[in-house]
């Protein structure tokens, strides 16, 4: 769901990022609020207008950041582990591990994002109220403006439909309503997708009546749920496959090493080229002391290749690569997202055994399934699930 995204800052400690796809939403958003606001109050010069939408625009993103936020602190506070919050699109992602948790924190987690949501229309209504004579008139529109806007996002995101918070108040409902997690998910998911394809009717619908922006603007956002509420699901089914798999399972075994005193240029003609390989362990006396990445070598200037050495240009190996073999893959995934390697190596006693690159992955998955998909139904529960949600700015 994400593509690149940019580190920002940190609140509280919570890493912030925004995702490319949400600099092009800003930008609209920005502008249909200087539409908004020029077309209210005729007399505004063009330089107010778009002041008012810019500070308008900070306010709504701010909004959507506090209800982010408020889902990651709540998250911190029952002992889970928040790896970052993302704007993107149309609202925000907060990212945690939920580690073996039951439907009593997920409720919790879920219901304060709406909640915020809602005490935040409250304050911006109340300087709409309050401040009305004291402030110009544009200024005290664009406060109740927000406020309406962030009724709406509280609205919107208690729609039952995984993965929005409605969904997971529906999830942690049917989760202690029947025990299951997986059919708990299963049931939201379905209820996320049936939403998703209302939307996307709502938005035909609107498109034959002739409101062309309003059809577009509904019929993305519905496909978008579809595809995010059967992406959860899809997830958690490769968790629970990947549940009991450790490293040595999924790692390709046969690695070709290379020496750390050899130059750059020998290694790009007698290895990048010549293996379908973009990695290769170092090896060192018969221990691998490093990895060298096909990214590294490219950072380097090609006139240099043939005076620098592997060595200088390696990744260390470290805890952030290594892995034993017998590692859950639970562990083995969590290094793949974060490691600035790509990838994973398996290592007994300082001896490299395997490696693990998401394409590898993906290959066993899918032999797995094609060898195995009934065996899914057997496996025992998982309560591990991602913590993801969005929302609408309210259009
Ligand atoms: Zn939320």
């Amino acid at each position: 769901m994400f593509g690149t995204s940019w580190r920002v800052g940190r609140i509280a400690g919570i890493e912030v990022r925004v995702d490319s796809s949400w600099v092009v939403i800003a930008l609209l958003i920005t502008y249909s609020m200087y539409l908004r606001f020029s077309f209210l109050y005729k007399d505004l010069s063009t330089g107010a207008a778009a002041g008012i939408a810019l500070l308008a625009a900070v306010l709504f993103f701010g909004s959507v950041l506090v209800h982010e936020l408020a889902h990651a602190l709540v998250s911190r506070a029952r002992g889970i582990r928040v790896q970052d919050i993302t704007l993107f699109l149309f609202g925000g992602a907060t990212r945690a591990r939920v580690e073996s948790r039951g439907p009593g924190d997920e409720f919790l987690i879920a219901a304060v994002g709406p909640l915020t949501s809602g005490v935040v229309a409250g304050l911006f209504w109340i300087v709409d109220v309050f401040a009305r004579g004291a402030l110009p008139r544009p200024l005290i529109g664009m406060f109740g403006y927000l406020a309406v806007v962030n009724l709406l996002l509280a609205a919107f995101n208690l729609v039952p439909g995984f993965p929005l918070d409605g969904g997971r108040l529906l999830r942690s409902a049917v989760w202690r309503a029947t025990g299951s997690f997986r059919r708990a998910t299963r049931i939201a998911s379905l209820a996320g997708q049936a939403v998703g394809w209302l939307l996307v009717a709502g938005g035909v619908a609107f498109l034959l009546g002739g409101n062309l922006v309003g059809g577009i603007w509904f019929a993305f956002i519905g496909w978008f749920l579809v595809q995010a509420a059967r992406a959860s699901y899809q997830e958690l089914q490769v968790q629970q496959i990947l549940r009991g798999v450790q490293a040595h399972d999924v790692m390709a075994g046969s690695l070709v090493r290379i020496p750390p005193d050899l130059t750059l240029q020998d290694a790009v003609d007698r290895y990048f080229m010549r293996y379908d390989h973009s990695a290769f362990p170092v090896d060192e006396q018969g221990r691998t002391i490093g990895l060298l990445t096909l990214r590294k070598v490219r950072r380097v200037p090609s006139d240099e290749w043939p005076t620098s050495r592997v060595r200088d240009h390696m990744i260390p190996l470290g805890d952030q690569v290594v892995v034993p073999p017998d590692a859950p893959m639970d562990q083995v995934m969590a290094k793949l997202e974060d490691g600035e390697a790509g990838r994973v190596l398996a290592a007994e006693d300082g001896e490299v055994v395997g490696i693990i690159t998401p394409s590898d992955l993906t290959r066993w998955l899918h032999r797995w399934r094609t060898l195995d998909s009934r065996a899914l139904d057997s496996r025992a529960l998982d309560s591990r699930a991602r913590w993801e949600d969005s929302q609408s700015p309210g259009r």
